[in-house]
């Protein structure tokens, strides 16, 4: 049977971001391609005459590449050129109404070090990313309906460094909008941060309905994958090295545990870390979900670009 993308729980999608500037000093060829909103080519084979607008300045004369030139069809494909608000659009965004119906969402931005996640899920000053902008979108959807219902909203940030910032942010832009955030950079790519959005609904006045509902938001800026990547053989379950972060791996292999079990009742090892337990209710199940594999569009970081997308197929099948 082949299922539509959109029945799926986790939707996967992929931002590529710009090179950087030593990137392109390298002067090398991109190792992803993008084709269009949904597709990618990861080791794109050469063709004759070169990539039509896929060099970064340089003159190529060695021989004609053979790359691995793989397609990878996703969700939604952003390229270097895709804003906060298109990423927003359509990640977050579509799953806030689900959220609003008391659906427990989660988003968690997967990648190697350097490769766009704190970008995507925090942003930076003037450019605030999607952990802001959903919760803006969220309070202007709650303040829409403050006549019907009346909320409680609670946030919860973890990541000593920059929690303070992200909070005051918030507040800030939510006093006046045409202010932007501060950047809290260096969030390190060891640790997680994890920002939670509960929101409690009542209505106001006393239906025949269901009162109360509850319901939890994750958004998530997950450790550096760099450590994690070279074990992603299909349903394996993955050793813990010297330097894996242990939260990022019992994640990995939650996804893979409901990868495999899909429409089968089988053992998920929600427990095996603090991340998973804190995510318990939110993958999986009756959730809503969506995987932002950020990546280097650089030759630099093939190895992790290239995990990167295998890991990313594969939550596919959640
Ligand atoms: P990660 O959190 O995955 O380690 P970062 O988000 O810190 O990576 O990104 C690495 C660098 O690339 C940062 O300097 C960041 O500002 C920049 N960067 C990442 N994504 C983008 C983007 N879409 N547009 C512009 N700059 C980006
Ligand atoms: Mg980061």
């Amino acid at each position: 049977m082949v299922m539509a993308v959109e029945d799926s729980v986790v939707r996967v999608v992929v931002r590529v971001r710009p090179p950087t500037l030593r990137e392109l000093e390298s002067q090398r060829q991109p190792v992803v391609q993008v084709v269009d909103e949904r597709v990618l080519v990861f080791d794109p084979e050469e063709p004759d005459g070169g990539f039509p607008g896929l060099k970064w300045g340089s003159t190529h004369d060695g021989p004609k590449k053979k790359g691995k030139d793989l397609t990878f069809v996703f969700d939604r494909v952003f390229g270097e050129a895709a804003t906060q608000q298109d990423v927003f659009q359509h990640t977050t965004h579509s799953i806030l109404d689900s959220f609003l119906q008391g659906y427990n969402c989660s988003v968690f931005a997967y990648g190697a070090t350097g490769a766009g996640k704190t970008h995507t899920m925090l942003g930076r000053e003037g450019d605030p990313g999607i952990m802001y902008l959903t919760t803006m979108e969220l309070y202007r959807r709650l303040e829409a309906r403050q006549e019907e219902k009346q909320f409680e909203v609670l946030i919860s940030y973890q990541e000593p460094a920059s929690a303070e910032q992200l909070l005051e942010m918030l507040t800030r832009g939510n006093r006046n909008r045409k202010q932007h955030p501060t950047d809290a950079n260096a969030t390190s790519s060891r640790s997680h941060a994890i920002f939670q959005v509960f929101v409690k609904q009542q209505d106001r006045v006393p239906g025949l309905t269901q009162a109360l509902q509850v319901a939890k938001m994750s958004l998530i800026d997950l450790a550096g994958s760099e450590r994690a990547s070279s074990t992603q053989a299909k349903g394996e379950r993955l050793r813990e090295g010297a330097n894996i972060n242990r939260s990022l791996l019992a994640l990995i292999n939650v996804l893979n545990a409901l990868a495999d079990a899909k429409g089968r009742k089988s053992h998920v090892p929600y427990r095996d870390s603090k991340l998973t337990r804190l995510l318990k209710d939110s993958i999986g199940g009756n959730c809503r979900t969506v995987m932002i594999a950020a990546i280097s569009p650089s030759s630099l970081a093939y190895e992790d670009t290239y995990n990167t997308l295998k890991y990313a197929d594969r939550a596919k099948e959640i």
